[in-house]
């Protein structure tokens, strides 16, 4: 069921997805410990990228820990998933506690959905992975998503002074990518009511908490709004399910190893521009929580004090790629996209993005 933005009857279905969320700055470690402590732990796996080691370090260190794991790899190729598994069951752990950016929770999520251990995530970027019952995994260049319950992190402890080691511009990206989270919430195939008032709030916060970051990167004012923005944007998504934006992106990440965050930091103003004029409801919206008189020039504006990145080229998108990615865009589109879609308007978009000009 899909109450559409403008649709005239109040009539939907809204799934809440069950978690605890703990907000504890500066204080992860002791939410951590207690956290595990909740879920009765005895023998962690905790998996941390080498270059999240020292975070983890300290997060975990109330956690009995029986694994540590940092063989962790972009877009989880399942050759790192079936390792991180033997490792669970060697170690015999009765939980994951991952600490991390998406990629570290996508490999936790990996372990939970043939073990279904439970997962205590703390992240260390923006992208939102532990708030969604979504899984990702690559075999090759194929990367496959799905939606599992056991995969959803039992529960997320959210410190952003962990976050402020970010460098500025990859905090930038990873914030943009939870906006785009935010946007395409106004109109992915499930999208309700409730998902919208969420991602409104979520646009709110990301926008007031990215600003805050590129005057003071180090700030925790800054890195705590986002962080809060952040996770309405992925429980947002997660119930709204993916829209146009989140396919392209998934199109363009698996075929020419694109970073993830600024992928989706660079296609976000050109689907805005292509949905909104059929969009009102989500426009205003979007606007609103924008604070300005329109979403498109608002988003703009926002790029513009955040020197957001602009360039699938820059990227190292290859120019040929564009026609490559028509079609398999085409063919997962979802239902309900504002404006109906083509190959010459794929086209015409993916080619704003490569060459980083004006939205269209
Ligand atoms: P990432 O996890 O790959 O992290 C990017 C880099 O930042 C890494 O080198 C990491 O070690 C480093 N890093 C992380 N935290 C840091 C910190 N606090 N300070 C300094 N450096 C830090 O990137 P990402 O954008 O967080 O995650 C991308 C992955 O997450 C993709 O595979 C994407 O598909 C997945 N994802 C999944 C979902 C979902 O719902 N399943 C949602 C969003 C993203």
């Amino acid at each position: 069921m899909n109450a559409g933005v403008g649709a005239g009857a109040l009539a939907f279905l809204h799934e809440s997805r069950a978690q605890r969320v703990v907000f504890a700055p500066g204080q992860a470690a002791a939410a951590c410990a207690e956290e595990a402590a909740r879920l009765g732990v005895r023998r962690a796996m905790v998996i941390a990228a080498p270059s999240e080691a020292a975070i983890a370090d300290a997060v975990a260190a109330g956690v009995p820990t029986a694994v540590r794991h940092d063989d962790v790899v972009m877009h989880v190729p399942v050759e790192v998933a079936e390792r991180a598994r033997r490792a669970a069951a060697d170690g015999a752990v009765d939980a994951v506690v991952s600490v991390g950016g998406g990629s570290t929770t996508g490999l936790a999520k990996a372990v939970a959905l043939t073990t279904g251990l439970p997962i205590v995530a703390v992240p260390t970027t923006y992208a939102g992975s532990e708030a969604t019952d979504v899984w990702g995994l690559t075999e090759g260049v194929t990367k496959t998503t799905g939606v599992d319950a056991r995969v959803l992190p039992r529960s997320v402890v959210y410190d952003a002074t962990l976050l402020t080691t970010l460098p500025p511009e990859l905090a930038v990206a990873s914030g943009l990518n939870a906006l785009a989270h935010c946007i395409d919430a106004m109109w992915g195939p499930r999208a309700d009511p409730i998902d919208r008032v969420l991602a409104g709030e979520g646009i709110r916060a990301l926008a007031a908490g990215l600003r805050a970051i590129v005057t003071a990167p180090s700030g925790l004012a800054g890195h705590e709004q986002t962080l809060y923005g952040a996770h309405l944007a992925a429980v947002a998504f997660a119930s709204a399910g993916s829209g146009l934006h989140h396919k392209i992106c998934h199109v363009l990440g698996g075929r020419f190893a694109l970073p993830h965050a600024p992928t989706h930091a660079v296609v976000l103003p050109h689907v805005l521009a292509l949905n909104a004029p059929a969009a009102p409801e989500a426009r205003r919206r979007i606007a609103e929580a924008l604070g300005t008189p329109d979403a498109v020039h608002g988003l703009a504006d926002l790029y513009r004090t955040l020197a957001a990145p602009r360039s699938l080229r820059d990227l190292g998108m290859p120019e040929d790629g564009i026609a490559e990615a028509v079609e398999p865009i085409l063919a997962a589109v979802p239902p309900h996209n504002p404006v109906p879609v083509d190959a010459d308007r794929i086209a015409a978009l993916l080619r704003a993005a490569w060459e980083g000009s004006e939205p269209r």
